[in-house]
């Protein structure tokens, strides 16, 4: 590389070495991102997407007619019947909320099948205590832990025997948890052995950070609904905020009353300018995501080579764009996380420490050096502060970028 980012020669052979050894695999990743890029243009075309949608409403938002378009595009990139993409969605953890709060009732027992939900969701679901959580409704959990990171198929079909249960909770991503993200296959695999002990369980799935990483969503398999985040993949680094949730159209329904008020649901609801943004973030979305998988792909294969334990490996398949790595003690988990703060584009001279964050229980240290806040589509890494000192790296809006920002972290390690 030139010198507006002077490497010293050892890493730069060490970089070269990387990209010879993931060429195939970045081959892969753009017959994904070619794949997925079909679809959401079709969408596009079906959806006879124009000017007008890119129109604007205040106030109660009614008639709505670029956010109902939209809608109708997401359903059909997901396979759904229904859908809300709504920037009053605040984040992933709000739509996940408002899912689970729109689909049980008191006395309904909610089971996670991936073992403890996203950290975010401890005191949604009452793990942690909070008066306004599903747990202060008389609403149970249980939960089912992966065994070798697969389900534990057994223990879920005699789950279902025992006793009642409403809705089952998948979570492909691995969120702060040390276990790989759950596949595509997987997720059939085990809604086809649920479906033969309970036809009628609401199967809802965690979707964030898994859109566009393969050739397929989980409603193709047999979910019931799914939920993800728009500062997430789905956005393409472009939509300034909101999530969505899209499925059966009696769930999606009933996610529209809670969201919103009962009588009203998906008919409100004011776009404020921000539909033209949705649709280029979505058309966006397939190469951002694939840039993203470039981006831990070339991590994954290089801190390896620097003697860090990984996961997943750089040939390993993905089911998400996160890419772990495992870094042993405090001071190296925190520099690294300070040099992808130095290669982003905005903060770049702000240096992140530690600190306890609202809904998390360790303190967690952050590196987002992004143009929307939180967007973690955009290079990030962030990591609680506890043994093993594992660092959740992910995003990169493009390949380029995402590379010079793990290149800067390297380099901040080794100092
Ligand atoms: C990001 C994420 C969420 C939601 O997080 P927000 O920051 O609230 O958008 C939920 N589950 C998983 C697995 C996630 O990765």
């Amino acid at each position: 590389m030139n010198n507006e980012f002077i490497i010293n020669e050892n890493l730069q052979k060490l970089i070269d070495e990387t990209e010879l050894e993931i060429k195939g695999q970045l081959e892969k990743i753009d017959k994904v991102s070619l794949l997925n890029s079909m679809k959401v243009l079709k969408a596009f075309q079906d959806n006879n997407i124009s000017d007008m949608h890119f129109n604007s409403t205040t106030g109660y938002g009614y008639n709505d007619i670029g956010r109902d378009t939209i809608e109708k595009l997401f359903s059909q990139v997901l396979k759904a019947e229904d859908s809300l993409v709504r920037s009053q969605f605040i984040s992933g953890t709000h739509a996940l909320t408002v899912a689970l709060f729109a689909l049980l009732r008191p006395g309904d027992t909610m089971l996670s099948i991936t073992g403890k939900p996203y950290d975010t969701l401890d005191e949604v679901i009452g793990i942690v205590d909070n008066p306004s959580s599903l747990k202060s409704y008389n609403i149970n959990f249980k939960q089912i832990d992966l065994i070798e990171d697969d389900f534990d198929y057994e223990k879920i079909q005699e789950a279902l025997k025992n006793e009642k249960i409403k809705l089952i909770e998948i979570q492909r991503s691995r969120g702060y948890a040390v276990r790989k993200s759950i596949t595509i296959d997987k997720v059939e695999k085990v809604i086809q052995k649920i479906r033969e002990i309970d036809k009628d369980v609401i199967i809802m799935i965690d979707n964030c950070y898994c859109e566009f990483v393969g050739e397929k969503e989980p409603l193709e398999v047999g979910a019931d609904i799914i939920v993800g985040s728009l500062i997430k993949n789905l956005g393409g680094g472009i939509a300034p905020n909101g999530a969505y949730i899209a499925g059966r159209k009696d769930l999606v329904h009933l996610a529209g009353e809670r969201l919103t008020a009962p009588g009203e649901g998906k008919e409100v609801g004011p776009t404020l300018g921000i539909n033209k943004s949705i649709l280029q973030g979505l058309f966006f979305a397939p190469s951002v995501v694939a840039s993203s998988l470039k981006t831990a792909v070339f991590t994954s294969n290089i801190l390896q080579k620097l003697g860090y334990e990984v996961e997943p490996l750089y040939t390993d398949e993905r089911a998400d764009i996160v890419q772990t790595i495992r870094f042993g003690n405090e001071k190296d988990i925190i520099r690294y996380c300070q040099g992808i703060q130095m290669g982003s584009p905005i903060d770049s001279n702000s240096i992140p420490e530690p600190w306890d964050m609202p809904g998390y229980t360790d303190k967690i240290i952050m590196a987002a050096g992004a143009f929307t806040q939180g967007s973690s589509i955009e290079l990030s890494c962030d990591g609680p502060i506890r043994p093993p000192y594992i660092a959740f790296q992910q995003g990169g809006l493009t390949y380029e970028y995402g590379k010079l920002g793990v290149i800067k972290a390297i380099e901040n390690l080794k100092k």
